[in-house]
């Protein structure tokens, strides 16, 4: 959406998806914030040998010393484990893995396989003691639905510290604002229709100012099947992608970190559970179900679109 006034834009590839920071500010000041993401990637991704995670999965059950950032991720992973009974995983990914999201194979999982995948998604058997963490061998953790959040909350505040107070960052839908747009107006965050153009056509805006928006919808990484789709969030409890109609889910509050954690457990919860938990934490929720029928949180500032 056009924000208005002159605007500079930084782009970086990061957490697979694409990260932008646009502001008034100068250009390098915000590659300098954007620069600071690489740090994060090499602490927190799963894939890259020696970092946090990277570590605690490889470590065969022994504690693992982990940074502030690390600590601070895996105390609200665990907290929305058990707030949200199970619906939020961040040891879900062995089952992932074998539903083949990313590589275009549209084949189900063997369900032997995904029985055991999920006996292995047992975030209580994770032992987070202040900076150490214990995990069993079997059990493997993956910061994916959580990180991108947090990191987030950090490039924003960095950018805060260089001077910055307006500023919006959208990092593969988590979408961080800081300060006013420059013309004094909150900035308008468009929710992406899931069937229409990408970056192109909403179906609701919500304005923000110094707040976050982060959504999980089913249309970001999916495959067809006999007529039936079958998605990247899953039902812990089962393996299988959530069938409950359920479209998108956009959460509004402060922390992008709480944000991120929270959405994929409304989504996993639906509309009914998923907005009470959300009003204990004090985040405002918006559902679009197959239907077109929206569930929301009567504070919210939404506009919806035809
Ligand atoms: P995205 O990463 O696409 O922006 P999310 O933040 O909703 O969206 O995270 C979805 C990712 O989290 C999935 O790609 C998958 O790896 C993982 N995931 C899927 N189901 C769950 C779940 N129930 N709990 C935690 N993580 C999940
Ligand atoms: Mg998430």
């Amino acid at each position: 959406m056009n924000q208005g006034l002159a605007m500079n834009q930084v782009r970086g590839d990061y957490f697979d998806t694409f990260n932008t920071i646009t502001s008034p500010a100068p250009q390098e000041v915000l590659q300098a914030a954007m620069d600071e993401c690489a740090y994060y990637n090499k602490l927190l991704s799963k894939t890259v040998p020696g970092s946090d995670v990277w570590r605690i999965n490889h470590n065969h059950g022994e504690p693992v010393t982990v940074s502030e950032h690390t600590r601070t991720i895996l105390e609200m992973a665990l907290e929305m484990n058990r707030a949200s009974e199970g619906a939020f995983n961040i040891a879900i990914g062995p089952a992932i893995a074998l539903w083949h999201f990313t590589d275009g194979t549209a084949v189900l999982p063997d369900p032997e396989k995904l029985k055991e995948a999920v006996k292995r998604a047992d975030c209580s058997r994770i032992c987070l003691e202040e900076n150490t963490v214990t995990v069993p061998e079997e059990v493997e953790i993956d910061l994916g639905g959580i990180a991108k959040g947090y990191i987030c909350d950090c490039i924003a505040d960095s950018l805060r510290a260089r001077g910055v107070t307006s500023a919006l960052l959208n990092f593969g839908g988590n979408v961080v604002t800081v300060g006013k747009r420059p013309d004094g107006q909150p900035w308008t965050i468009g929710l992406q229709r899931p069937s229409g153009e990408r970056g192109k056509e909403f179906w609701a805006a919500v304005k923000s100012s110094d707040n976050t928006l982060v959504t999980s919808g089913i249309y970001e990484r999916s495959f067809q099947l006999n007529g039936m789709t079958y998605h990247h969030i899953l039902d812990p409890r089962t393996g299988w992608p959530v069938q409950n109609h359920i479209l998108t889910v956009t959460a509004v509050t402060k922390s992008s970190l709480l944000a991120d954690a929270i959405t994929t457990a409304l989504f996993v919860l639906g509309p009914e559970k998923g907005l009470a938990l959300a009003q204990k934490y004090g985040v405002s929720a918006v559902y679009l179900r197959d239907d077109g029928k929206v569930f929301f949180d009567p504070d919210l500032d939404i506009v919806f679109v035809k």
